[in-house]
């Protein structure tokens, strides 16, 4: 069986009910599919499956353990928490406090908080920016003229003032609002590649942040590779100036790729469509170390049937790593696809999974 699943069996082993609703695991010698802390006797190794839902688990024929009912509280707790994310996107212009919000969901501020954040993917803060950000990058295409109707869809979106805004958008969108209205042309990226573990890796950015982190065999293939992602942008290589920055980025890379650091923070220009940035904005808050499915994605944001956009937008992917594509994989724990190759995005979830463990 897949070394990947080790860490699903410790947990299974140790019973641990905190990872309840990440995976299910499945007997076939039982037929049964049983959430992580199942008090049935643990069964032998060989014979255990890992889903990451429990379709996949149906899928493969099996069924839902008598014991630990892994489908009823879990459907239960989907739905109050998909419940909450409407209210949510219903209120987001009012101030809505984690109190008010485990109110409504009947429960403890802290077990809501780890509820909402283990089914959504985020904290109910996290989701409420979002809902603001997308709606005001809706009203600022929707009336794509006069500088005035920046501050409109700002009041519209709930922002009280322009600088918690702009602050907002610097984090999520990496654009001014002036910027992404013009639609991101006219830009100026500056470029240096480098080597790493995972072999030549070119970093391109804007006086904003890093608007691309590619990796590839062939160095000489990583140019032509960012004419591609910007077809509209023009390049120069990293001056000498900001040379020690792109140092520090490459340095703080190669920490993380070796494993003695366990997040890589990275400030980040993104540009994509509406949609690309929702996926990527939610892919950025899947916890290193953990996998989740398409599927899961696509419920992650709120859109079930949106499937296939959402792994597109993974391939469309221009900052690896710092947007963790490699965190999604096929519902049956199959890697599907990586646009650096299969053989990084293995490497990259072991050495994930590894310094999980380590910690
Ligand atoms: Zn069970």
């Amino acid at each position: 069986m897949d070394k990947h699943f080790d860490q699903y069996w410790q947990a299974v082993l140790n019973r641990d009910s905190n990872r309840d609703g990440q995976f299910f695991y499945g007997v076939l010698t039982t037929g049964v599919y049983c959430r992580p802390s199942c008090a049935a006797r643990t069964p032998l190794r060989k014979n255990v499956r890992f889903y990451a839902s429990q379709e996949a688990a149906r899928e493969n024929g099996l069924r839902p353990c008598k014991r630990c009912q892994p489908d009823a509280n879990i459907d239960a707790r989907h739905n109050l928490m998909h419940e909450i994310c409407r209210y949510i996107e219903k209120h987001y212009q009012q101030r809505l406090t984690l109190a008010l919000l485990a109110e409504q969901a009947g429960m403890s501020p802290s077990h809501f908080q780890r509820s909402f954040k283990a089914v959504v993917g985020m904290s109910p803060k996290k989701y409420q920016d979002g809902c603001r950000i997308r709606m005001f990058k809706d009203s600022l295409k929707s009336h794509l003229k006069p500088e005035g109707n920046i501050t409109q869809a700002m009041h519209s979106s709930g922002y009280e003032s322009s600088s918690r805004l702009y602050e907002k958008i610097d984090t999520h969108m990496g654009m001014t609002p002036g910027t992404y209205r013009r639609g991101g042309a006219d830009e100026l990226i500056s470029y240096a590649s480098a080597e790493t573990v995972l072999g030549p890796v070119m970093i391109g950015a804007t006086d904003r942040g890093i608007c691309f982190l590619q990796f590839d065999d062939a160095d000489d293939r990583l140019l032509a590779q960012l004419n591609l992602e910007y077809p509209k942008a023009s390049f120069q290589p990293m001056p000498i100036e900001t040379q020690p920055q792109f140092d520090q980025w490459i340095a703080q890379l190669n920490e993380f790729l070796e494993g003695k650091a366990r997040v890589l923070d990275l400030p980040m220009d993104i540009r994509g469509t509406a949609f690309q940035c929702m996926v990527w904005d939610y892919l950025v808050s899947i916890p290193s170390g953990t996998l989740q499915s398409y599927t899961e994605v696509a419920n992650g944001i709120g859109k079930p049937k949106a499937v296939r956009a959402v792994a597109s937008a993974c391939a469309n992917n221009k900052i690896a790593i710092t947007i963790p594509c490699h965190r999604v994989i096929r519902g049956d724990g199959s890697l599907a696809g990586y646009k650096w190759g299969l053989a990084r995005k293995r490497s990259l979830i072991d050495l994930e999974r590894r310094v999980l463990v380590d910690d």
